[in-house]
């Protein structure tokens, strides 16, 4: 999907219709069950609601750099320790996160923290109020995305005997599109020590004590970082927020629930095709879907009639255009054809120009 310029030359350009319904300077609210990062994680998150997964606050510095430290290593452990404090409800924040010490122990089923490093970090650390509440590692490309029995029994152990009342363990792996993903996994005591997986709570900004502790005069060249430089995500659990959660006038179709999974079919489509996505409510009620490729740009607006008539897609120009749309009673298979169409129409479009 190119030039949106062109896109206008190939495909029946209508504004009418939408124009009444959707409001270019509404302001957009980003939707509760929308990832702060680029993929919402709606449909788990409703799998998951009865559960009432626990959740972790982590700063979204620390959960890149999570990130960052497990792709450093494709085929062996990696690991490191979380740092933060508890809430009155005993909800885990992670402020500051580390990786391996030069000395840690790399291997491609386990992974030993450098203890020396470790005790010069866990002082630092102490000095700024914070304490050691988890630890993380990696099980990089071994399928395990979550403790291994060896995991459990180590952590339940050191649990009993230090009489500590609850422990995070994020494990950490890398998808088939090499992007990390982190899975939080917590223990508690008062719950006979079984694992809860626990559903990130990312809070969008930097944590305030990276910068604190990076230049704390006590570390200067003991830290280490990751090699990698930027964080790539994958599919990881986020919670949503219930206090914003979106209450969808009668007669849209994603008042519907199943209708909220096929919404998180498609992201996932586009996800797969490149792009990021968010997905947000305007005032008007209408859920506009940001799609985003390579600089590129586009909405897809699925308006009040939708999926009975057309989404709307709108470019960042200000101009949009109404796709070729045939609604076959399958919401996601109507989207695949009718953005395959598009892409095609597009695509054709380019190579005649090019040639
Ligand atoms: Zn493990």
């Amino acid at each position: 999907m190119k030039k949106h310029k062109s896109s206008k030359a190939m495909l029946r350009k209508a504004r009418r219709n939408y124009r009444a319904m959707q409001s270019k300077t509404a302001h957009l609210v980003q939707l509760s069950w929308q990832s702060p990062l680029a993929k919402p994680t709606i449909a788990i998150h409703e799998a998951r609601e009865a559960h009432s997964a626990p959740a972790i606050f982590i700063y979204k510095s620390e959960f890149d750099y999570l990130s960052r430290c497990i792709l450093d290593y494709l085929s062996e452990e990696t690991g490191g320790q979380l740092y933060g404090f508890y809430t009155e409800k005993g909800e885990y924040v992670i402020v500051y996160a580390i990786g391996p010490g030069p000395q840690a122990n790399h291997q491609i089923t386990f992974f030993n923290q450098d203890k020396e490093y470790l005790l010069k970090v866990n002082h630092v650390m102490l000095k700024h109020g914070l304490q050691k509440i988890g630890e993380w590692h990696s099980h990089h490309q071994l399928g395990l995305n979550r403790p291994s029995g060896h995991d459990v029994n180590s952590v339940v152990s050191v649990m009993r005997k230090y009489q500590i009342n609850s422990h995070l363990l994020c494990i950490g792996n890398i998808d088939h599109k090499g992007r990390s993903t982190e899975n939080a996994f917590t223990f508690s005591k008062d719950n006979d020590y079984c694992t809860q997986h626990a559903a990130w709570k990312v809070i969008d900004m930097d944590s305030p004590y990276r910068p604190l502790i990076d230049n704390d005069p006590e570390l200067a060249g003991v830290l280490r970082h990751p090699r990698t430089q930027n964080a790539r995500h994958g599919q990881n659990f986020l919670v949503e927020d219930n206090v914003a959660k979106p209450d969808f006038q009668d007669g849209y179709w994603l008042k519907n629930k199943e209708n909220r999974l096929v919404l998180k079919q498609i992201v996932d489509y586009l996800t797969d095709l490149g792009y990021t996505c968010s997905v947000n409510l305007d005032s008007n009620g209408i859920v506009h879907l940001v799609v985003q490729r390579s600089g590129e740009g586009m909405e897809i607006v699925f308006g009040k009639n939708f999926p009975h008539e057309a989404p709307l897609i709108s470019f960042p120009d200000g101009s949009d255009m109404i796709p070729e749309w045939e609604y076959n009673g399958s919401i996601y298979d109507s989207f695949v054809r009718c953005y395959n169409k598009f892409a095609f129409a597009i695509n054709n479009y380019n190579n005649m120009y090019n040639f």
